[in-house]
């Protein structure tokens, strides 16, 4: 078979431990033998962030800007240990986040849904798209502790000199008190995202918020929602046949648990971080669920929701045998090769990227996996295969695809 062609790179993000031997394998036996594969790469390994000060992310995320689609390893957020055991010569930034301010956007998280790992609430039938906005609120706030008696005011100086100020409560004892923000843009970028994401994968866009007790802050969520899917978005999604529902977060809550799935479950920032643990634990494994962010400026970066599994890869280190789950890491390969290929015209690229999918879901569903998946599979006697014996029973599949 003659390799498939590329005419524009992809942008690729390696990184550490676990992943990065996982990322190297799926490159040699499942990319590499059918693709003229084109990548500029940049090792954000961290090692390498170290030795340019954390450039190199920086770089990578400006090669997305340039090519529009990167796929990325998951990479190490160094805390205090990380930073001895490595020698670092700081505690760099999460890399996700330097990406993010610079690309801007949503992160939609779906989970791998295959025959055999049933999601635990029984009337789940498609997966759930879980649209995180990536900015403010609780994660970017300021935060008191009172020990005593006093006022807390929340105090707005304009540029022009003019106030605002309101009373947050009269403290006759201690307590907490905390301040948080988030910005117009950056709220509409969120529902700009999430509708475009709708469109192109054909989804229902579900959004809850709390705007009956926060009327000003959650409201404007609503509004800037509200106001974005009339002006831009009403006829499309009508045109596409599709909806838009906004209810408030509580509401929507009750309607998921009742729902078959098959939308997107637009969250702010915080509820984002609570629902997706619960969507993806409900649905199986972190070690099934894609990530990719949209950037509302048309970039799109695939990455696998889960971190570098270190523990297995101290093991790997050991020379002892490994069974780790690389579903999501060829995820993020396949959705980054189909959407060049989107981009480009390239059909049979686009074809490759569902193949590759087709054909990992097909090991599983054969009863074949990682041992992960065979502790919670329903199908009886599963085959229980180590990382690189699960990658050669894909590429087995895929050949036979081919
Ligand atoms: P983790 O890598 O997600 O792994 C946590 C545990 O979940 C593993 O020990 C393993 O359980 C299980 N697991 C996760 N992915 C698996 C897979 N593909 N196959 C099989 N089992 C899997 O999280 P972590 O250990 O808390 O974090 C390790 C590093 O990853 C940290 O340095 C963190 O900063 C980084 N991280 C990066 C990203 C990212 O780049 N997107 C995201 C999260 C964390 P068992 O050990 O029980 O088998
Ligand atoms: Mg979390």
């Amino acid at each position: 078979m003659e390799k498939i062609k590329m005419s524009t790179p992809l942008v690729e993000m390696d990184g550490d431990e676990m992943t990065r031997i996982l990322w190297q394998m799926i490159k040699e036996e499942l990319l590499a033998p059918y693709l003229e594969l084109k990548t500029e790469y940049y090792d954000l390994g961290i090692a390498h962030r170290d030795e340019t000060d954390d450039q190199v992310t920086i770089d990578a995320a400006n090669a997305t800007k340039k090519y529009k689609v990167a796929v990325k390893c998951a990479t190490i957020t160094p805390n205090q240990a990380r930073v001895e055991e490595y020698h670092l010569k700081k505690m760099y930034k999460s890399p996700n986040g330097t990406i993010r301010a610079m690309l801007d956007g949503t992160v939609f998280r779906k989970p791998i849904v295959v025959k055999g790992i049933e999601p635990c609430v029984k009337n789940w039938k498609k997966p759930i798209t879980l649209a995180r906005h990536a900015y403010g609120d609780i994660y970017k706030n300021t935060e008191m502790y009172l020990d005593k008696p006093g006022k807390v005011e929340l105090v707005y100086t304009g540029e022009d000199g003019s106030e605002k100020r309101a009373l947050v409560q009269e403290f006759k004892s201690p307590g907490v008190a905390m301040g948080m923000h988030n910005m117009e843009a950056s709220i509409e970028s969120f529902a700009r995202s999430c509708f475009s994401y709708g469109l192109d994968t054909h989804q229902d866009v579900w959004f809850g918020a709390k705007d009956t007790i926060s009327k000003t802050y959650d409201a404007r969520f609503c509004e800037v929602f509200r106001e974005i899917y009339e002006k831009e978005f009403k006829e499309k999604f009508a045109q596409a046949g599709i909806t838009y529902f906004y209810s408030l977060i509580d509401d929507i809550v009750a309607r998921v648990m009742k729902a078959e799935g098959g939308f997107i479950w637009a969250c702010k920032n915080y509820d984002g971080d609570v629902m997706s643990d619960m969507v993806s634990s409900a649905f199986g494994s972190l070690a099934m669920m894609s990530s990719v962010l949209v950037s509302p400026h048309g970039y799109y970066e695939y990455e696998a929701a889960h971190g570098t599994v270190q523990r297995h890869y101290y093991r790997h280190l050991k020379g002892e045998e490994t069974s780790t789950n690389s579903v999501a890491t060829i995820f993020a390969w396949s959705g980054a090769l189909q959407k060049r290929g989107e981009l480009d015209q390239n059909g049979a690229l686009v074809s490759f990227g569902e193949k590759l999918e087709k054909a990992t879901v097909a090991v599983i569903e054969g009863g074949k996996m990682t041992k992960d998946l065979a502790l919670i599979t329903s199908l009886s006697e599963p085959v229980v295969l180590n990382s690189r014996e699960f990658i050669l029973e894909v590429k087995k599949e895929l050949e036979a695809m081919l």
